[in-house]
């Protein structure tokens, strides 16, 4: 992957984060502590910091150091996660990924490692809500379709508003997490939508 791709994937992400950081904020104080903006803010501010020496990584090696590098900056639960993800999908990716299924399975190796690291799996009220099927939805396409990709991703958060929240913080409210998005899935959804902007 060139050097510029690179450096346009973290540009964007860590524009949406920004822009949305007050968002993921007001959900998280909603059914959680109220700081996943902020968590999210300091880890793509970090990842943005280290832009030019990522840039010059392989793709996967690029991966894996923005993982280590959320893991590293972001104290909550969404940095070992989202830093998992990461890194687990960069050890996947091929040193030249030429297909969808390249990526389909270097993503779907990324989402096992954060059913590991969370053990937690999907109708929890998670970001596995927004990631899971994501990664099926990649690993059924014959051609890269970022239409289905984006509307995958708004539909995973559409449907954490009626679950009960059975991991994380939210799952101390018990019933009344319901009725409220999961701040992890916004952000899932927001940085699946940031890549498409880049790629499409
Ligand atoms: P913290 O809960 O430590 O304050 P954040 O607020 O940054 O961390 O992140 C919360 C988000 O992390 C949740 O909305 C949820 O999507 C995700 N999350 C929390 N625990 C898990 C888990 N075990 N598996 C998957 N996702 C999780
Ligand atoms: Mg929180
Ligand atoms: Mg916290």
């Amino acid at each position: 992957m060139e050097p510029e791709t690179i450096k346009a994937l973290i540009r964007r992400t860590h524009e949406v984060i920004l822009a949305h950081a007050e968002e993921l904020t007001d959900l998280d104080q909603a059914i959680g502590d109220g700081d996943h903006g902020i968590n999210m803010k300091r880890g793509f501010d970090a990842i943005a910091a280290a832009a030019d020496a990522i840039a010059e990584l392989p793709c996967g090696k690029a991966l894996e150091k923005a993982g280590m590098t959320l893991v590293m900056s972001v104290g909550g639960a969404s940095g070992p996660l989202y830093g998992s993800l990461l890194m687990a999908m960069g050890k996947a990716m091929p040193e030249a990924p030429d297909s969808v299924g390249d990526i389909a399975k270097a993503f779907q190796a990324g989402v096992e490692a954060v059913m590991k690291r969370g053990k937690s799996e999907g109708g929890e009220k998670t970001m596995l809500e927004v990631l899971l099927p994501v990664a099926t939805s990649l690993k059924d396409a014959g051609a890269l379709d970022i239409g289905v990709l984006r509307k995958t991703a708004d539909a995973g958060l559409a449907s954490t508003k009626d679950m009960k929240a059975t991991k994380g913080r939210a799952s101390f409210l018990g019933e009344r997490s319901i009725g409220h998005l999961d701040p992890g899935a916004r952000s899932s959804a927001l940085l699946i939508h940031a890549v498409c902007d880049v790629i499409e």
